[in-house]
Parts: C-alpha cells; structure tokens; sequence
C-alpha cells in the first residue's frame, strides 16, 4: 500500500488506564509491535481487554500486536523501542521518576512522549539529560484514542527537528491523526478553550436562568456546534470531571486570565454530585433518559429538580442573527459566544503560531464546525469588535487587525491573518489532495450537474459525484458513463472518490420505490440493466480505474467501487451490500463480484457460495476496511489508508502503480441447493417472513449443478429475482421505511 516509510515499527505506552490502554490499542490498528506497561501486569492486561470490549481495535486479532507487562519487571522491553508514550496519572513527581527509569534502558533515538493534558514540557524535560531531553515532546491524544482526529503536539526548544519529523510522520500517516502544533501552555488549545466555553456555557446560564433546553439550541446548530450542546457535553465528559478541568486551568493560568471569571464548581454542581449525578455514567446529569428511553427529563436550573422536556424555541440559523435577538436566549448566546470567541482571538499566538491552528483544534477536538475564528468571520469581524467594546468587553490586538476578516483566498489559496496586517498562505499538508482545495484553485476539465472530473496531476483525473448523499440517480448513471469514455483524451489513470462523510448511498431509493409502487417492471429493468452496463464498463476501461473511499459506501455505491480496478479505504470507511435491508439485491452485479472475489480467495464454491448468501441476506456493513478484507470485499491489492486527508494522493499512488488488466474469462461454479438450503437453515431463527423470501431467491441464484458459470448469467439471475423482488408489497414497505425513517423494517 502507498503509504510512506517509517522509522518507527515498535511502541511502547506506559499507563494503561484510559488513554494510555486506548493508545496502545490505536497502535496497534496501525500494524506496530506495542508493549504496554503499568504498575503491575495483571493492569496492563486489563487495558487490552477494556479495549477489546470497547473497540479500541479494528479488529479484536489485532490486540495479539501488544505485549503486556509491568514498570517493574519488565522495563527490559522498552530497549528495542522506536517510540515510547508516557500515559500514567496526572503528576508531576510520577512522570519524572518514569522518564529517569526510561532512560536507563532507552536506545538512543527513541523517542518518549508524554500524554499529559496540563503539564508543561518545560517541567517534564527539566530534570532529563540533553540527550533524552533532544527525544522528548507531548502528544497530547484525544479520548478515544481511536476515533479521535486530534493530536495535539508540543515540542521545546532541545527537542531534535529529527525527532520532530520521525514522530509526526508517524502520527500522521500510521496513526492517521491530524497534528495541530502548540505552544508549550496549559491545557494547549482545545481543553484551554473548549473548558473556557463549558465554565461560561454554565456560569452565564445560572446568571441568566435560561432553561437547559433553550441553552442546548444556543449551543447547537445556530454556531454550528455538535448536537450534545453545551449541558449534553458536561454530561458526557462527566460532572465530577469538569471542575478538576476548569480549576486545573484556573490553577496554572494567571490571575488576569479570563477563565478565572468562572467559578469551577458553583453550587449546583456540589449539590448534583451529593446525589450521585454525574451525567450520562451515573444515568442522569443535566440531562436524565428513562430506563425505556422514552422519556427525557432536564434539570430545572433554579430548583435544582427533573422535569419533563421541553421543545425550545426556534432560533435563527444564522450564529449573527442569532446574537442580536432580542430575547434571553440572544441574551445567552452574546453572554457565552462573545466572550468565548474574544477569549480564542486574546490567545493568539500565546497558545498556537496561527489562528487557524485553533480552529483547527476546535473542529476537531470539539467537533465544532467552524473553529472560533471561522465564526467571527460568519458573525463579520469589525461588528463583532465593536459590539464587544460597546459591552465593555476588552477588544484583542488580533481582533482588532482582522477588519478585513481572518481568513481570505487568494489565487485560489486559503490564506490566514497571522500577525498585524499580514496574511500567511494556509498550504495543504504534503500527501493530501483534497477536494476543497481543488474546487477553490481550479475548474473541472469535464462536468454537468451529476457529477465532475477533475485534473490531480500526474496524468491522473479524479471522478466525483454531485448527487444528494452521492446516491446513483438516473442522471448520476448518465454522467459516469461519458467521464469514463472521456478520461483518456486527458488523463491515464482515474480515481473515484467523493468527499463528506458518505461516498455514496447507493441507488436511488425513491426512484426504486416510484417504479415499484407504479408496477413499472420494465423501466425497474432498464434502471437496473443501465447500471450493470455503466458499472461493467469501469471494469473493462484499458486504463486503471481505483475507488477510493472514505466514508460511506453502501449498496451501489460498494458495487462501483467491486468494479474498479483497485480500491483504496479509509481504514474507518464502512462498506457492504446492504440492499436486502430494503427488500432488494444487489443489482449492479455485486452479487457476482462479490463471489469472485471469495472464489479468488481460494474458497471452496460451497463456502463462497454460503459466505455471500449470509453476507447479503444480513445486509450489513463490514466494521472497518480490514473487516472488509477479511469478508473479501477488499483483495489483498487493495489498500487501506490510515488517514482520511491521504487517500486521494494515496490512490493517485496506487493509479499509476497499477497496469490496467486484460480482460480474462472467468467462470464461476455454483454448489448444489441443498448447501444453500442448510445455510438458510442455520441462519433460520434470526430471518423474518420477508428475508426468507430473499433468502430462496439467494439460494436459488448461487446454486448450480456443476456447470460453470459466467459472471453475465449470474447477474442475469440476480436480475431475475431482484425484479420480482422490488414488486413484492413486503420490499415496498422495507423502502417506505428506510426513506422515511433511514431504519430498516424487520417485516
Ligand atoms: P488513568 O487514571 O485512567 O490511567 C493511568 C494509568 O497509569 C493507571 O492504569 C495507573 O495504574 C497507571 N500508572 C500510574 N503510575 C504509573 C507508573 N509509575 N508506571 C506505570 N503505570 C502507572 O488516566 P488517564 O485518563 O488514562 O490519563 C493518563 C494521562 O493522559 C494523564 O497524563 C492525563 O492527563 C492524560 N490525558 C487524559 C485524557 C482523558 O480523557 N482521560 C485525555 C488526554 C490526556
């Protein structure tokens, strides 16, 4: 797989509560040889096994890549390590003591990080020679290890560029994280503002006596913030947390820092965690669900009692309507908003080189949308200023410069206010296409209004759909087939891939469900006949064809991508056949792929045969690109990527790597019923009336009698059926259901 050389292969994590087992666990997805260490061995293990149950790994097998043991009898292992992370408890003197045992049996070059959220390098490295002080920096991950993008990194002044670039190298394309550089201060970017804007959201709400709902909606969609709000994120991180946060910040922060304005820990928290209300792990914070989960309660911020919800009012969707709306929640969202966005812009460059390193931790440290500075220029920044000198609010030297706003673009070049009047170009990182990138800079060499191609370099073009959800309409169908048949006047390889967090749905459930409920076989047939011919011709282009995606990519839209010549998956991309949760096969012959690919695996035909029938009769997605390898949706050719940001330069690797194949005759050879039968058979108590009328079907397809069969008469069968299929009442009422619910219906 296109992915750059490392120098580091073996890990070492000491700690292994939280974070450091979920770090282990993450290292380990990435392929390197892990030791783990904690105070005794039996802890260490215990780490691997909440990890296990907590999928920590992308696949339970991969815990195999880590070693356990204990600080004390086991330090000999760390010896042969390329990198070491420290996650032990927050302390000072533990820290220090570890990295003086660490040193004595280091090699020289290894690499030790520290994981620590609050304490300075400064402090950590103090006591360390120069040698292991040149190794040493924070990589500061965010929980879960696994799923979270952020990595924030903090180096000194001794710390070797050499080592700098080894690490980051690895963080970024093994791991997969996006690095955001920090200066060396407390709580770095994301916590320091992330905690500010908790201990405001609460303290402005208790001032102002706004309901918890009405707070939620603030913050939520208007500053497009994630749906949890400001009181779901203190019931998710943990009431009993939070204080110890904000008065760790308070603690380290001089007394003219803003946070200091808040109390850590106001009344109402004390009396909430003297009744055991700790939010979501204790069954009710702010928020309380009913065992059944059909009731959801808020707590009355004045009484301190739960109450039954309430659907707050509606609110502008624009964050700078929203702030001149005369009513308490316009009161609220100024109160909180206004001073957590003057907070960010005060602490540039104090904490980050550049502001939009802080969104950039904000987007994803926080899932924000847009990071502080991107909403002051959605709120316009010179009327922003001047509200806040007008509140007596202190208006920041940066904010002040940023008249003309914070970000720009420039010959199609995001571009940064950096300091006074100068804006710095934002450059993508080395390895990474993106398409935004690519929207601002140039013009597609072909487009219409389903979908566009675009020129990568190096002789490669780049197909990407502009459908709602990149679902195959009938216009989507009829815009690949001329990007295809157009890609060699410009290009010698192509890449297909779409950006957002769906690749593609599939086919265009609503225009199935109008045809079927038309009675309409004929035209069903067309559709279905349409795609099968759009689908093959990517199989048998002379030049090579890759599907890359990232996200997404379910029934048609994971038949495309059986079709291409390689496939490259964002190792957390989701991928299956999953038609029959919607009454319907897979029509766009992958079925047939599907069981090529097992038979090219060197399954029996009784077992590849058996292996496709449950995998499309369950109709789910495969966990992860290596579940998918391992359910032969991906070949061993294919490749995963680690990070998301990669995978369009990786598979324009992969494109020109790849010579485009021959077409070869393959048959296919089918077990008799009576395999397929008893497969069913198996599977039999978990099927509903409706699934095993397209279990039959299925068994009728993949049976055969001992005489080969092409991959054209297979999906000629599957067409068979999945037109009787789609006419049935119980398929319409599995589409009704997932158009209006996106839930499939059991029927
Ligand atoms: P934790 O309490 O869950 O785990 C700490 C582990 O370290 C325990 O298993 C403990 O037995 C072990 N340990 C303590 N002293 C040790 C020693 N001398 N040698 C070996 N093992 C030792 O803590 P955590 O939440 O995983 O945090 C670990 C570090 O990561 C801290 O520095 C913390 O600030 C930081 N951090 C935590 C989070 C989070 O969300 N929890 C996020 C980012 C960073």
């Amino acid at each position: 797989m296109p992915s750059s050389e490392t120098s580091i292969r073996k890990c070492a994590v000491i700690g292994a509560g939280t974070m450091g087992s979920g770090i282990a666990a993450h290292l380990a997805n990435a392929g390197a040889d892990v030791v783990l260490l904690d105070i005794d061995a039996t802890l260490a293990a215990a780490g691997v096994e909440r990890q296990i149950r907590t999928g920590g790994f992308m696949l339970p097998e991969f815990a195999s890549r880590i070693r356990t043991g204990s600080i004390r009898t086991d330090l000999a292992l760390l010896a042969d390590r390329d990198w070491i992370v420290e996650a032990v408890a927050e302390r000072l003197d533990i820290k220090r003591a570890l990295f003086a045992d660490i040193a004595t049996v280091r090699k020289s070059g290894c690499i030790v990080s520290s994981n620590t959220s609050t304490i300075p390098l400064a402090e950590l490295v103090a006591e360390t020679s120069p040698a292991m002080a040149g190794d040493m920096l924070i990589t500061h991950f965010f929980n879960p290890p696994r799923q979270m993008r952020l990595l924030e990194m903090v180096t000194g002044p001794r710390t070797s560029p050499d080592a700098i670039t080894r690490v980051s190298d690895f963080i970024t394309v093994a791991l997969g994280k996006t690095i955001v550089p920090c200066k060396d201060t407390p709580g770095f970017i994301a916590n320091r503002i992330g905690c500010f804007w908790l201990a405001a959201g609460l303290g402005e709400a208790l001032r102002l006596g706004i309901d918890i709902e009405a707070a939620d909606a603030v913050m939520g969609k208007p500053f497009g913030l994630p749906r949890t709000g400001m009181f779901g994120l203190w019931d998710l991180i943990g009431i009993d947390l939070m204080p110890g946060l904000i008065r760790s910040l308070q603690d380290n922060l001089p007394a003219t820092d803003a946070i200091h304005a808040w109390e850590a820990e106001p009344r109402l928290i004390s009396t909430l965690l003297e009744r055991g209300l700790k939010g979501r792990k204790s069954g009710g914070g702010f928020y309380r669900v009913s065992k059944d989960r059909r009731t959801r309660e808020v707590l009355d911020l004045r009484s301190g009692d739960y109450r039954a919800w309430r659907e707050p009012p509606a609110l502008p969707a624009e964050p700078g309507a929203l702030l001149h709306t005369d009513s308490i929640e316009g009161e609220y969202a100024w109160a909180v908003m206004s001073r957590t966005l003057a907070y960010a812009a005060a602490l540039v460059p104090e904490i980050a080189e550049r502001p939009d390193f802080v969104d950039e931790a904000m987007r994803l440290g926080y899932a924000w949308t847009y990071g502080p500075f991107e909403l002051i220029d959605r709120i316009g920044s010179p009327a922003f200023a001047e509200r806040l000198a007008r509140d007596g609010q202190p208006v920041p030297t940066l904010l002040r410069a940023a008249i003309a706003g914070f970000y720009r673009v420039t010959d199609g070049t995001r571009e940064i206010l950096s300091s006074g009047d100068h804006y710095t170009p934002i450059p993508e990182p080395a390895g990474v296409i993106a398409l935004p990138a690519l929207r601002r800079a140039a013009t597609p060499v072909w487009s219409d209004k389903a979908a566009s191609l675009w020129d990568i370099g190096e002789g490669v073009g780049l197909l990407e759909f502009h459908t709602k959800l990149n679902v195959f309409t009938p216009a989507l169908l009829a815009a690949v087939q001329p990007a295809i048949t157009k890609t060699p006047e410009y290009f010698s390889a192509l890449v297909i891939a779409n950006d957002g967090p769906v690749f593609s749905a599939g086919a265009d459930l609503k225009a199935m469900l109008a045809l079927s409920e038309a009675g309409d076989r004929e035209s069903l047939r067309a559709f279905l006949l349409n795609g099968q011919q759009v689908f093959s011709s990517i199989a048998r282009t002379p030049f090579p064809v890759i599907g890359a995606a990232g996200a997404l990519a379910v029934g048609g839209g994971c038949e495309i991508l059986l079709h291409t010549h390689r496939i490259v998956l964002h190792a957390e991309a989701r991928i299956g056949l999953v038609e029959s949760q919607v009454g319907l096969l897979p029509g766009w012959a992958g079925v047939t792929q599907w069981l090529l690919r097992h038979q090219e695996a060197g399954l029996t035909p009784a077992d590849a045969a058996t292996a496709v029938l449950r995998g499309v009769l369950t109709g789910t997605t495969a966990s992860c690109a290596f579940a998918a390898r391992t359910s032969h949706l991906l070949r061993g050719t294919d490749g995963i990527v680690m990070n998301a940001d990669r995978l369009i330069a990786d598979a324009r690797t992969l494109a020109l790597a790849t010579a485009p194949e021959p077409e070869r005759t393959i048959n296919l050879l089918l077990p008799p019923r009576d395999v397929l039968d008893a497969a069913l058979e198996d599977m039999f108590p978990t099927l509903t009336p409706h699934d095993r009328v397209i279990g039959d079907a299925l068994a009728d397809i993949l049976s055969g009698d001992n005489t080969p069969v092409t991959p054209p008469e297979l999906t000629d069968r599957v067409t068979r059926h999945f037109l009787d299929l789609a006419l049935t009442e119980a398929s319409r009422a599995r589409m009704r259901q997932m158009i209006d619910t996106g839930k499939p219906l059991r029927n």
